[in-house]
């Protein structure tokens, strides 16, 4: 499809624009808007067909700037009939490239005026009027009807060209912007795209009236150019713009060691086996694909619930420690660190290290030792010894700090176990890796009860993202499968106590990875909050970075009071008292409708016993 892009304005804009190569450039010849074009076009590539823009103007007027201009093309706005088109057509034109050539009597193709008719779309559309536009016009252009001509910056639905009648090629126009990209790649699959011959851009690219954004413009059309977007990770570590590995420079034989390895690792059959069997036998996957009845009825749609609460352990973070477990083992390592919050993370780290019998210390704040006594007490009975970090605000990202400090100090013989997709490159892919299980499973479990492997829906709950990495992986590329991230909004996403990494955070970099995280105007990470101790991290993984700014995920984040709802909710209707961090993902259906045929599945991330203390003193059980 072709790329035309409208409203332009300034000149140094103008050459900017035009060196990217676009198929058509639109000149605004409209006094009342705020794109009006009132001086020169540089010169341009002849590759760009320059295109006027004109609304109910007098027929010399246009002929006029087609003239001066040497426009290709005339885009016509207003009411214009199919007999000023017709008289359009065959105006004789003066400019260089319409001038008629005396011999041949005729335009030649390439040089003839292009005519482009608008039509306003709302909801519906009567395509009779189309019709005596058929032989006098070359394009027809569909807009969304809006108070002015153009630029008002909504798509209509676009469903509504399924009843195109004609086989007249169109541009597609209206509010198209850069989180229409996926859209626009289903739109190209579908029967209503055949004519589609551009895509029309304007308002959505613009830092104001007729300046355009040049990265964002840039951005979009590489992702409209065929090149399949990728949202794996690429071999130096980035998921776009996100990711990479900035550690100090005395981590960096501990990194590059596991950077070297870990692919090589995971792709020996012995491991593989290992990792399968103790899956298997220790772990009890596959965990079930439950299709939650009571649950679907209530919200009139198709919900499954992937039964990750039923791992040993209670939650998802276990195959991720028997992953690294076995390739700490693998690289020669005798010694176990991790960092933990709530300690979920401490727990399933000493976990592993018990059933392999390799020394475990854990880091963990001051503040969450005191707050979490019953994981301080299940890791020590593991048999782990749990180091408190007394810095900062003795919570978290001090621990992390902890760790990071033991791991430079024992470069040789020590793995350092993160616990969720974030981290220095390899880490966020290795997680992502091992937990991708859990797709995995769903793939093969949709099929055998839905009869096919894609659903219509993946939806996880994020608080470094893993469980919804290991969700999303198989259904990444898969365009028919949407994807839907949820985050903890705390007390709600403006009252400062929020953990909503997608809206409120900047690129910055935590943890060893570029990424987006909550920080202050001077880059100071802000203190994170949200009843659920899992998802009270300042950051998101880069991989969730990267779906959140390329469209591909829809980021949803949900209040604490929504969340503890769903979480009384589910066990009520299902028997099944979930984790608080998932309850967050459950409670997108009092925010979002399905269909009622759509199938959505839910990773139901943990369970719920941790958490009882929560929700006995919120419900006053
Ligand atoms: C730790 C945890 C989470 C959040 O971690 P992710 O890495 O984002 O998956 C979510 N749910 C449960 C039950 C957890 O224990």
């Amino acid at each position: 499809m072709k790329l035309k892009i409208c409203g332009m304005k300034y000149q140094e804009n103008i050459e900017q624009v035009a060196a990217l190569q676009p198929d058509y450039l639109g000149f605004i010849f409209y006094e009342k808007s705020a794109r009006h074009f009132d001086t020169v076009i540089p010169e341009l590539s002849k590759s760009i067909k320059k295109t006027g823009v004109f609304v109910d103007a007098d027929l010399e007027f246009v002929i006029k700037k087609i003239n001066t201009h040497n426009l290709q093309a005339v885009q016509l706005h207003g009411n214009e009939s199919p007999e000023y088109c017709e008289a359009l057509r065959h105006a004789e034109l003066d400019s260089a490239s319409h001038k008629k050539d005396k011999n041949l009597k005729q335009f030649q193709i390439d040089e003839k005026l292009e005519i482009i008719k608008v039509f306003s779309i709302k909801n519906e559309f009567n395509f009779d009027v189309l019709k005596p536009y058929e032989n006098v016009v070359d394009y027809f252009l569909f807009d969304t009807k809006g108070k002015l001509p153009g630029g008002n910056g909504y798509t209509f639905d676009w469903n509504v060209l399924n009843n195109y009648p004609s086989t007249k090629p169109f541009f597609l126009s209206g509010g198209i912007g850069i989180e229409q990209t996926l859209d626009i790649k289903k739109f190209k699959k579908s029967k209503a795209s055949k004519y589609c011959y551009a895509i029309d851009v304007n308002s959505k690219f613009e830092i104001e009236p007729g300046l355009k954004n040049i990265e964002l413009l840039k951005e979009f059309k590489n992702k409209l150019s065929n090149n399949k977007m990728n949202y794996n990770v690429n071999e130096k570590g980035y998921y776009g713009e996100f990711g990479g590995a900035f550690i100090p420079e005395m981590l960096y034989p501990n990194v590059e060691e596991l950077r070297q390895n870990y692919l090589k690792i995971m792709a020996e059959p012995d491991f593989k086996k290992e990792f399968d069997q103790l899956l298997k036998d220790y772990v009890g996957r596959p965990s079930p694909l439950y299709f939650a009845k009571r649950l679907s009825e209530k919200y009139n749609t198709k919900i499954y619930l992937k039964r990750e609460d039923l791992n040993h352990t209670g939650a998802h973070k276990i195959n991720n420690t028997i992953g690294q477990i076995l390739m700490a083992k693998r690289l020669g390592k005798t010694r176990i660190i991790a960092e933990t919050g709530a300690g979920q993370h401490g727990v399933a780290t000493a976990t592993v290290c018990a059933l392999m019998g390799l020394e475990c210390i854990v880091y963990m704040g001051e503040i969450d030792i005191a707050r979490q006594a019953p994981n301080v007490a299940r890791m020590k009975m593991l048999g782990a010894t749990v180091v408190p970090a007394l810095s900062g605000s003795r919570t978290l990202k001090d621990a992390t700090n902890e760790a990071i400090r033991d791991w430079i100090n024992n470069p040789v013989n020590t793995h350092y176990i993160i616990g969720s997709a974030i981290g220095p490159h390899p880490y966020p892919d290795m997680v992502t890796r091992f937990q991708s299980v859990i797709s995995e499973e769903i793939k093969w479990q949709l099929k055998e009860q839905e009869g096919r492997e894609n659903p219509d829906y993946v939806v996880a709950c994020i608080g470094g993202g893993s469980n919804a990495a290991g969700t999303y992986y198989h259904y990444l590329h898969e365009e028919d499968v949407n994807i839907i991230a949820v985050e903890a909004a705390g007390l709600g996403i403006d009252s400062g106590e929020s953990a909503a990494t997608s809206v409120l955070g900047k690129e910055g970099i935590i943890h060893g990875c570029k990424t987006l995280l909550m920080q202050t105007k001077d880059g100071q990470i802000t203190e994170p909050y949200s009843i659920s101790a899992g998802l009270d991290y300042p950051g998101v993984g880069p991989m969730h970075a990267h779906l959140s700014k390329t469209g591909r995920a829809q980021f949803m984040s949900i209040t604490d009071s929504d969340a503890m709802a769903a979480g009384l909710e589910l066990s009520k209707l299902e028997g099944i008292i979930p984790a608080i961090e998932t309850s967050h993902a459950l409670a997108i259906f009092e925010h979002k409708k399905f269909k009622p045929n759509d199938v959505v599945v839910v990773s139901l991330s943990g369970r719920g016993d941790k958490d009882l203390n929560t929700y006995i003193d919120y419900f006053k059980l």
